[in-house]
């Protein structure tokens, strides 16, 4: 190839591709609307999978480094309810299988693993149009315009390079979260430290639920999980931190204390993320010169699969384009008939949000997991 890969996003999936490019010699320039690697908390712990998350670490030839990050003991899980009490108490395993990571630390292992200036922060994609012939012409809001002849949409629920492939844009499923943290819980907040455990704690009631998760340093990250319509929300002042915490810790009205702290306790702003979906058959028509990975291709709702599906993309993508170097149209029509159906059956098999907090919870999850 004589001019770089253009990939939109500096997720997990657009960096693995980066990376794998540039083991084969292949340039990539990645444009990030983020300003800097910072600019924002990198959500939770990913269990990294020993079927495609860690395969595809693999073909980047970063191993090793992964495993200095993973954080042991952590597949522990606990399942309480509301008043704390435990339902289900199921140790780690100590084989070491699909391991906890923080994301913020696999992104950077990840941007380390790049030569300096790959990544151009702070350019947000405004729109993106065909030139014809395979190449396109990419829009920042800075101003900035370039034109290439291969372009990645890894730019995530929300793309910007989606349109170019298909009309279809993500759906609510009528689930929202809201995301809390507690820093050094084991000093700071020991009640909420010792009710979450050593690893993953879930309370589960039809329609609602908080998991939390035991992160670096005893952090404590928090989901509140709410089957309510957007427009419920958009009743809520996310903007005052103190009037949102105490609306939505209301859902919550006789749940044990140490369980509703870890949603007044925030020592962050709570941070409101409504969860949308792609039709899991999405596909498309291959279209010259460009293509999606990750979840711009195929969003779900939080399934234990998405980043790993986005790093395995990330990978599969950039084997195919090494080596099909002088035929990209061939290395695009190989990575996406492979994708479509790997990431169909991977999302048709894990696991539904309307399964976690249905009429049938937690009374369903206990059963799976002791085979009742
Ligand atoms: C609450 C929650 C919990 C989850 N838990 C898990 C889990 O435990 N395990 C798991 O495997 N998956 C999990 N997921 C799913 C996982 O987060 C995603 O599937 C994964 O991050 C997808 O990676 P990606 O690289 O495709 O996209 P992203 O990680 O979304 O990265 C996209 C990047 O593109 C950038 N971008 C966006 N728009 C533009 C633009 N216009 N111009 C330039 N850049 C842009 C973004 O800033 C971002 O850096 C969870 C998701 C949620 C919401």
């Amino acid at each position: 190839m004589t001019t770089p890969v253009t990939i939109i996003g500096a997720g997990l999936g657009g960096l693995l591709l980066a990376r794998v490019l540039h083991l084969h010699g292949i340039a990539s320039e990645v444009y990030e609307a983020e300003s800097s690697p910072s600019a924002r908390m990198q959500g939770g712990l990913l269990d990294i999978r020993d079927h495609n998350g860690q395969p595809a670490l693999e073909v980047a030839g970063l191993t090793e480094e992964f495993r200095k990050l993973i954080l042991e003991g952590r597949k522990a899980m606990r399942l309480l309810d509301r008043k704390g009490d435990v339902l289900l108490d199921v140790p780690d395993d100590g084989t070491g299988g699909n391991p906890e990571v923080q994301r913020g630390e696999l992104r950077q292992m990840l941007l380390d693993s790049l030569p300096v200036g790959t990544v151009r922060w702070g350019h947000k994609v405004g729109g993106v149009r065909s030139l014809g012939a395979g190449r396109h012409e990419v829009a920042f809001a800075n101003g900035a315009i370039l034109v290439t002849s291969l372009l990645v949409g890894a730019d995530g629920a929300w793309s910007r390079v989606r349109p170019l492939l298909s009309g279809t844009t993500p759906e609510y499923t009528g689930f929202s979260f809201v995301e809390t943290h507690l820093f050094d819980g084991d000093n700071r907040h020991p009640t909420s430290a010792k009710i979450v455990g050593g690893g993953a704690m879930m309370v589960l009631e039809p329609g609602k639920g908080i998991v939390a998760h035991r992160e670096r340093g005893g952090n404590l990250h928090t989901w509140v999980m709410l089957d309510r319509p957007q427009n419920w929300f958009a009743d809520i002042d996310f903007t005052d931190p103190g009037a949102a915490t105490a609306r939505i810790v209301q859902e919550f009205d006789g749940w044990a204390p140490e369980l509703t702290a870890l949603v007044t306790d925030g020592e962050t702003p709570p941070v409101l993320r409504h969860i949308h979906t792609l039709p899991v058959e999405h596909r498309w028509h291959r279209t010259a010169g460009v293509t999606l990975l990750g979840d711009a291709a195929h969003l779900t709702a939080p399934n234990g699969e998405g980043a790993n599906l986005a790093l395995y993309d990330g990978a599969e993508l950039g084997k195919a384009i090494a080596a099909h170097s002088h035929d990209t149209e061939s290395a695009l029509a190989a990575y996406e008939q492979a994708m479509f159906v790997r990431t169909e059956a991977a999302n048709a098999e894990a696991p539904e949000l309307r399964d976690l907090l249905g009429d049938s919870t937690p009374h369903n999850l206990i059963n799976a997991f002791t085979g009742s």
